[in-house]
């Protein structure tokens, strides 16, 4: 199905020489899977090396390259470094230096008596010039030494610069001519580069040209993509609901709605009401009011006689959904069933008799619930609990179900600033929670250093004494790349010895079903102490527990804190957070912790940790996760996504409004494909 232009940057990474099963592995994780991807993997810095004649026109701190001849091998007893005593033309020594293992290739690339072009950083110990590592090693003087800015690429264990740049290489090679999918007088104006070229210059130098060239191309596919399902939904036929208000009148709410909540509400009513499916968004945060705004929605599609589903990431999750739903719409005798992976047998067929004879007007559910053995009699609205973090394309699958588009409702409580929500859920219309409902305490968030472990290990005691429950939070299982992280099980091990049974750990390689267990515990109050790593993000909601540890805060993102601090807070009393911070914080990382004891709006947080990062130590690298982009960093989107937004438009206006058509809308096709964002193009196809 892929246009045959692009097919050698789509070959797999394997088709290039000296990729091998060992490489593989490596290669994956840095997400290098394709030739494009090879082609895609731009440096993160260049480093400018000097030649010198010998080592008295070379200063300390300096990155050089230099002849050398190796003089002496010198082992150390035990763990030390293995260090080979090099001297230049003038008898000047320099010791090149090796710790581990790296030390078994040295001894073989530096032979006694030979003489070496070194490349790498020169640095003094003690009264001697050493270099730790060198970069190259080589016996020609012409390659690689011969480049005298050279890229330094991200790399994972198992790979190695030269490597990398080896592959890069290639994967430049075999770049095909493709034609312009930007607007050419924009190209012309900015002064950017051809697609091929700017891949080319972003390998060798560092420019603004070439990178956001580069950058453009991804926003611009990626507010292309988001259009054309828009027009498609347009296009799409859906089953417009009016409900006339016999259910929700049934609601017996124990508070008033807030103000955002009414307005949301009206939102959806609208949308529900056209031919057209609704794609809208619930952005609201933790605590917020997601649920009765969605339950609403739900009711409109019970009272105009058709079915709704809830879409939950988790089982636990669907079971809580579940039980809050039932409990809520008590006195409107709406049917509200549970469809998860783990029922079988008679109470799963049950449920799926009530799905197709239309008995069933509420299903909750994980993914089961649109397996193809399910089957409804008219399921009119999707509401996905979106801690997903599906894509567009997964999320456009899940709504084809059926001869007609349900609606859908996706929920997020992660709490994205605005140019991102574009760029992330562009295709959507947005309804936001902007207000808590009324008579919330606020979170009593303190900054502790990590030396006072013992006093919060003891606050935690007193704590749960008094009967209440607490997370505690550690960024990442232990993993042989990352000692330095807090380990959740090392952590788990130390808490278990205080407080035995009441501790339960929950980490991101647990088999679900154990996860699920060890929630369920924790649910239900068995387990005291939740352990978890980041998992716990997905929102249980434990009202009992009303503390929560965070260690090594300064390592979390902003919003992210935001949202770990909302498992907490959500009953009758007081909630406190302690963020655990390391000795060293840099000048941006005291600042963000300062701002979450500050504020609990996760819209302003989500603001200003773009700004902070932005502005800040994180400018000119890419960010892996929170934005939909591999090319684009922040301070780009923020910057270009703007533009891409009108090319795009532009684009599909000269095509004619709904197709991509004529010369540029051929080459923006090829573009899709490239960032394999072609599920607009699917849907062209009426797919
Ligand atoms: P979210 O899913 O957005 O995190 P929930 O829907 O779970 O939030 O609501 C959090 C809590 O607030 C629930 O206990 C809910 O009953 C309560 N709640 C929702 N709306 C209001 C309101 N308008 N006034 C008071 N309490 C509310
Ligand atoms: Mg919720």
């Amino acid at each position: 199905m892929r246009p045959e232009a692009l097919h050698s940057l789509f070959a797999e990474v394997e088709t290039l020489e000296g990729v091998g099963p060992k490489l593989k592995r490596p290669l994956e994780r840095l997400g290098l899977a394709r030739i494009k991807d090879v082609a895609y993997h731009l440096p993160d810095r260049f480093v400018e090396r000097r030649a010198v004649p010998d080592l008295d026109e070379a200063g300390v701190g300096e990155n050089i390259v230099i002849a050398l001849t190796v003089r002496e091998h010198r082992a150390s007893s035990g763990r030390g470094p293995f260090r080979v005593l090099a001297e230049d033309g003038k008898g000047n020594i320099c010791a090149l230096t090796y710790f581990g293992r790296a030390s078994y290739s040295a001894r073989k690339a530096l032979p006694v008596g030979e003489r070496r072009w070194v490349a790498g950083r020169l640095d003094q110990y003690g009264q001697m010039l050493q270099i730790v590592h060198p970069e190259h090693v080589s016996e020609d003087s012409a390659a690689p030494l011969g480049h005298l800015r050279e890229p330094i690429y991200p790399l994972s264990e198992g790979l190695t610069q030269g490597r990398i740049a080896s592959l890069v290489a290639q994967a430049l090679k075999a770049l095909p001519d493709l034609p312009e999918w930007s607007d050419p007088a924009l190209v012309e104006k900015r002064g950017w580069p051809d697609w091929d070229d700017a891949l080319r210059i972003a390998h060798r130098e560092k420019s603004e040209a070439a990178l956001d060239r580069l950058a453009f191309d991804e926003l611009l596919a990626n507010s292309l993509a988001l259009m054309l399902v828009r027009a498609s939904n347009r296009a799409q036929r859906g089953t417009p609901l009016t409900g006339d208000g016999h259910l929700r009148d049934k609601l017996a709410l124990p508070f008033a709605l807030t103000g955002a909540q009414v307005r949301s509400i009206g939102e959806i009513e609208g949308d529900l009401a056209q031919d057209a499916p609704m794609l809208r968004l619930l952005q609201g945060d933790v605590g917020s009011g997601k649920t009765i705004v969605a339950l609403q929605a739900m009711l409109v599609a019970v009272e105009a006689g058709a079915q709704a589903a809830l879409l939950a990431p988790t089982e636990i999750l669907a079971r809580q959904h579940h039980a809050t739903l039932m409990k809520m719409a008590r006195g409107t005798g709406v049917e509200i069933a549970l469809l998860t992976g783990r029922d079988k047998g008679r109470a799963r067929e049950s449920v799926l008799m009530g799905l197709l004879d239309g008995s069933i007007q509420i299903i909750v559910g994980t993914h089961a619930i649109f397996q193809d053995t399910v089957e409804y009699r008219n399921l009119a609205l999707v509401v996905i609990d979106e801690q997903h973090r599906f894509g567009v394309g997964q999320r456009l699958m899940l709504a084809r179900k059926g001869r007609r588009t349900p609606h859908t409702l996706a929920m997020t409580a992660t709490p994205i600033p605005r140019t991102l929500t574009l760029a992330q859920y562009g295709e959507m219309e947005v309804s936001r929670l902007d207000e808590l409902p009324p008579g919330r305490q606020p979170i009593d968030t303190r900054v502790v250093a990590i030396e006072r472990m013992d006093d919060v290990v003891s606050a935690v005691a007193r704590h749960l004494e008094a009967g209440a429950q607490a997370y505690w939070v550690c960024p990442m299982v232990r993993d042989n790349e990352s000692d330095d992280l807090a380990a959740a099980e090392a952590r788990y091990a130390a808490l278990k010895e205080r407080f035995g049974d009441d501790v339960v750990l929950v980490h991101g390689q647990l088999r679900p079903e154990a996860k699920d267990a060890a929630m369920e515990r924790f649910a239900t109050g068995a387990a005291k102490l939740l352990v978890a790593t980041t998992v716990i993000e997905v929102g249980v909601d434990v009202p009992n527990a009303t503390l929560i540890v965070i260690e090594q805060a300064e390592r979390f993102g902003l919003a992210q804190l935001h949202q770990l601090r909302g498992r907490v807070g959500r009953g009758e009393g007081k909630s406190v957070c302690l963020l655990l911070r390391g000795n060293t914080l840099s000048e941006t990382a005291r600042q963000r912790l300062a701002l979450m004891r500050e504020t609990q709006d996760g819209f302003r947080l989500a603001e200003e940790d773009l700004e902070l990062r932005g502005g800040g130590e994180l400018l000119g690298t890419r960010q892996s996760g929170d934005t939909p982009f591999r090319i684009a960093d922040l301070e780009q989107i923020q910057r270009l996504l703007p533009v891409a937004h009108d090319d795009a438009r532009l684009l599909l206006e000269r095509s004619g409004g709904a197709g991509l058509s004529g010369e540029r809308g051929e080459a923006a096709r090829l573009l899709l494909y490239l960032f394999e964002r072609d599920w607009g193009v699917q849907l062209l196809r009426g797919g």
